[in-house]
């Protein structure tokens, strides 16, 4: 208490009434009756920065701060005042409170405990809106003011750096961050916590913790994301993978009453959380960036009551015992009755080292008439020598000035539809580049030049360069079930009318029926999206399988 408050966060005056809604005498009623009533005294602390369980608290009478601590001082984030109520994201996901709740004078407070506010959320729609919108908006403050319990110091020139602020924002965790090339502060800080430029990205979670160039598990760890997840636990379903379909199963089946546990090897949005703008979801006219469909899915969830363990990668399915086990690389064995395979598949990507930090601004693994428009008259690159690659070419020359094809191997006659072959040889603006591959990108926010190199006669090219297309294909995450499940040839899983009966003899399939929609070759275990076999390789499709999976689950759940 004897630290002095400083002036409080600036907010726009018209997202403060959201943010900070003051609710109805029979609202705050209605929440009464989930909870209970206590008396507070001046300047009790209700819960400090990193308290877990955080509680939920409404003000009935008196006014209660909520404060960020900052070095030995606080900064005032609001003052509640009757009718209003703490709290953000985190009591949703069961995580650590980022913020101090101290009470400012006597008065009496409604306490709710995390299960409780969920019932509430999850029955009363008149206070879910008011609520979730209050939350999500204080989060989106929080990570817009950096207010968090960590502090990240890097250098926007190493790659590690980067890699840590995508999974914080990725995870929607606010952070302050301190740019060694740009802060002169940096050296003070350095020394205080006897670490040197050569161990960045440095990152010092609540105050005290050193960690010298984390692994994303090590982060998770630290921050906690996963502590309030009781892996002990037999659950109705596991969904492995929080991209858009296995988002979609833990949604779908959380919201119709099972337990449901989501296993991320890395952060949610899965492929999709790294597009810039998706313009072919249903009903976003104008798109969405795949970070906030991603993101408002990943609330929708925990909303529900799924739990996500986050840098927590599924390694191996036991198969010969229900409930099934599935072990995960940070150590859990987690038990369930029915698993849904989300997993996904990544997009081979070439070895360049800062290819990521052009992905969506000159580098694209679409080519739609979106990207065609941002082509126009320019020239281009496309790589790859498959089916989709040609499909990418001779569209894209349609737009572009130019349009080069990087291929690998001595042409296209191998890999490619020969209607397709004969298009691009007819279209004079294609270029094919055999014995090709791509060995640099330059560019400050927007790739602005690219090389690439004849394997065979070492010539080097370097052009003036806006966009290029990666059209390599895509490798199914499925290198953990090999000799699990059956796969097809490319290792994408098979599922339903796809199993034949000799896939089935190989693996003892013991039931008289067969295999249900998406149901791959072990009963109760679900394939859906980009990771199975057949598979349209788009969010929409991800999603509406994903969904519709958890109709087959709750089928083979009752058997
Ligand atoms: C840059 C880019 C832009 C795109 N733009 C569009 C677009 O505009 N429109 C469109 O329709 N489609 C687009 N796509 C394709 C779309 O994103 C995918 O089809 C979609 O994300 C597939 O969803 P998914 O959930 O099946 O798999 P993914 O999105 O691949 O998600 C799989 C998740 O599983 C996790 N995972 C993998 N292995 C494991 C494991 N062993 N244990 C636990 N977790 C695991 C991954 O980390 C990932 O989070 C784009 C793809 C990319 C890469």
């Amino acid at each position: 208490m004897n630290e002095t408050l400083t002036s409080p966060v600036p907010t726009a005056t018209a997202r403060v009434a959201q943010m900070f809604p003051t609710l109805t005498s029979t609202q705050v009623e209605r929440i009464a009756s989930h909870g209970r009533r206590r008396a507070t005294v001046h300047g009790e602390l209700l819960y400090d920065i990193g308290t877990l369980p955080v509680p939920f608290v409404v003000v009935a009478r008196g006014q209660v701060d909520l404060i960020h601590p900052e070095d030995g001082t606080e900064r005032l984030i609001h003052t509640l005042k009757p009718g209003q109520f703490s709290g953000e994201l985190n009591l949703l996901s069961g995580r650590r409170a980022l913020a101090r709740a101290r009470a400012r004078e006597r008065g009496e407070v409604i306490i709710l405990e995390r299960e409780e506010l969920l019932r509430l959320v999850q029955t009363d729609f008149d206070l879910s809106e008011i609520l979730m919108r209050a939350f999500i908006l204080r989060r989106v403050a929080l990570m817009e003011e950096g207010l968090g319990d960590v502090v990240l110091i890097g250098s926007k020139f190493c790659s590690g750096t980067l890699r840590v602020r995508e999974f914080l924002s990725r995870n929607a965790h606010p952070y302050a961050y301190i740019d060694l090339e740009q802060d002169n502060e940096v050296q003070h800080l350095l020394d205080r916590f006897q670490v040197s430029i050569d161990d960045i990205p440095v990152l010092i979670c609540r105050g005290d913790l050193v960690l010298r160039n984390p692994g994303n598990a090590e982060i998770a760890d630290c921050l906690g994301l996963n502590e309030s997840v009781d892996s002990t636990q037999v659950r109705d379903l596991l969904v492995i993978g929080a991209g858009p379909s296995g988002l979609a199963a833990a949604v779908f089946a959380a919201s119709e009453g099972l337990d449901v546990l989501v296993m991320e090897a890395s952060v949610p949005g899965g492929q999709a959380g790294a597009s810039s703008k998706i313009e072919n979801f249903f009903g976003f006219p104008t798109g969405i960036t795949g970070q906030a469909l991603t993101g408002r899915a990943f609330v929708q969830a925990q909303k529900f009551g799924a739990q996500v363990l986050i840098a927590s990668g599924a390694q191996k399915l036991t198969r010969n015992r229900r409930p099934y086990a599935i072990e995960s690389s940070t150590g859990q064995n987690v038990q369930a009755r029915a698993v849904v395979i989300a997993s996904g598949a990544a997009y081979r990507k070439p070895p360049i080292e800062n290819l990521s930090h052009f992905e969506g601004a000159g580098v694209y693994y679409a080519a739609t008439f979106m990207e065609s428009q941002l082509c126009r008259d320019e020239e281009v690159i496309v790589i790859g020598g498959g089916n989709s690659a040609g499909q990418a070419a001779v569209f894209l020359a349609q737009a572009a000035k130019r349009v080069y094809m990087l291929v690998r191997g001595d042409g296209l006659a191998d890999t490619m539809s020969r209607y397709l072959i004969l298009r691009i040889e007819q279209d004079p603006k294609i270029e094919l580049h055999a014995h090709s591959e791509l060995t640099a990108l330059e560019g400050s926010n927007h790739l602005e030049r690219a090389q690439w190199r004849n394997k065979q006669t070492e010539e080097v090219r370097s052009r003036e360069i806006r966009h290029v297309f990666v059209m390599a294909g895509a490798d199914p995450s499925t290198d953990w079930l090999k000799g699990c499940l059956a796969l097809d040839a490319k290792g994408f899983i098979k599922t339903g009318s796809a199993l034949s009966d000799e896939d089935l003899r190989d693996a003892s399939w013991p039931l008289a029926r067969r295999p249900l929609l998406l149901e791959t070759s072990l009963p109760g275990v679900f394939a859906v999206g980009d990771v199975r076999a057949g598979n349209v390789k788009r969010v929409a499709s991800a999603v509406g399988e994903g969904s519709i999976s958890i109709a087959f689950v709750h089928q083979v759940l009752s058997e």
